[in-house]
């Protein structure tokens, strides 16, 4: 076979976990908590249903390259120009179309660690180099650091706030700082792929108004496949600064990314805010509860904006992982240098948070 690049052979796979399907099998679990990807145990709004329904007849013809008219019913929602929207198959796709747009061998990417693995492995696969900035204990974004790492502007900055895997986010003073030190040399990439979980937060930050008033080029990430729960139908959209960086993405995005159902499944979705409000506010409760019996068993949990927690046990994160297999309930673990002893668990359902609870106190005990 021919030879892959360097870059390319170099990189490890994204770690995407196991699926309920390879759990059952491997461990003869039949009932099993997949808290390993932040999915949404509710599922998507009846309406989502009819739409797609409606839409099968259609699947013969493309898809609106363009997304019309679910462009035009986010850019009245988010409040922005619908020429200021750009939209993937996931945000990752997006993810993915930025990197190949605005990064060149040899160029840097600045972002915070731990990090959503695309975000490093898209910059890597290109030849970027990647300046990390890490997180500080307790789960805080470092300012400081950030700030020095911008001294030398990179060509992009990308990192997720609410932080995936820590759940935390930045503060509107800190952005403000970011925002003030920026450059024209450099994009920021502002991942909010948790962002309907923390809007009604009092410490969150109005992320959107306060990139408005900035004059240097950035996009915002966004997704349906969490609060939305369309992770199976693949739609993510981006909020850019201007229709010029829309356009740039626009020549290296496939031209039909995101499907015909998921389209309409994305509008029936946006257009059902008693359906989604309701989503949030039982996962929010129900975080509460996960991170505060978390707390009762000692372990150490950083306060979530999200509906995931990052926690820290005596185990190794892989063993953990193992033992909470074994009793159906799938989570992430973290395997690079300072996190080897945290998880990544999300909110699921009332059942399989308990399910998680009762199996994470036995393996716990089992180690102690
Ligand atoms: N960004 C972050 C921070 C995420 O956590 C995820 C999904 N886990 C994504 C992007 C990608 O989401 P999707 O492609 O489903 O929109």
């Amino acid at each position: 076979t021919p030879l892959a690049r360097r870059e390319v052979r170099e990189l490890e796979n994204y770690n995407a976990g196991l699926s309920s399907e390879q759990v059952g099998k491997r461990f003869g679990v039949s009932k099993i908590a997949k808290l390993g990807s932040n999915e949404n145990p509710y599922g998507p709004s009846s309406k989502v249903a009819a739409a797609i329904s409606n839409a099968i007849i259609d699947s013969g013809l493309y898809p609106d390259a363009y997304c019309e008219l679910l462009r035009d019913a986010l850019a009245e929602r988010v409040g922005v120009a619908p020429e200021q929207l750009v939209f993937g198959n996931g945000s990752e796709d997006l993810i993915a179309i930025l990197c190949r747009v605005f990064l060149d061998h040899g160029d840097t990417l600045v972002t915070v660690t731990p990090a959503f693995g695309l975000h490093t492995l898209y910059p890597q696969s290109l030849g970027a180099h990647i300046r990390p900035v890490p997180m500080l204990e307790g789960g805080h974004f470092d300012i400081d650091g950030l700030l020095e790492s911008l001294i030398e502007p990179p060509c992009m900055l990308m990192f997720s706030s609410p932080s995936n895997p820590v759940g935390s986010a930045l503060s509107a003073s800190q952005l403000e700082q970011l925002l003030a030190v920026l450059t024209p040399a450099t994009l920021l990439v502002f991942d909010e792929a948790y962002y309907e979980y923390a809007q009604g937060s009092l410490d969150y930050p109005d992320v959107l108004a306060q990139l408005s008033q900035q004059q240097t080029p950035w996009i915002v990430l966004r997704t349906f496949s969490k609060a939305y729960a369309l992770a199976g139908l693949r739609v993510g959209y981006g909020i850019v600064s201007s229709p010029a960086i829309a356009d740039l993405i626009d020549r290296l995005r496939t031209p039909f990314n995101v499907n015909r159902l998921a389209q309409v499944a994305a509008l029936a979705a946006l257009q059902d805010e008693a359906h989604l409000k309701a989503g949030l506010e039982t996962t929010l409760r129900e975080r509460e509860r996960v991170n505060k019996t978390l707390n009762e068993m000692q372990l150490t949990v950083v306060p979530s904006l999200t509906n995931f927690l990052f926690f820290k046990t005596d185990q190794a994160s892989e063993t953990l992982h193992e033992a909470l297999l074994s009793h159906g309930v799938i989570v992430k673990p973290w395997r690079e240098p300072g996190y080897r002893h945290w998880v990544r668990v999300s909110i699921g359902s009332r059942e399989q948070n308990d399910q998680f609870l009762t199996a994470l106190s036995v393996a716990l005990q089992n180690s102690s």
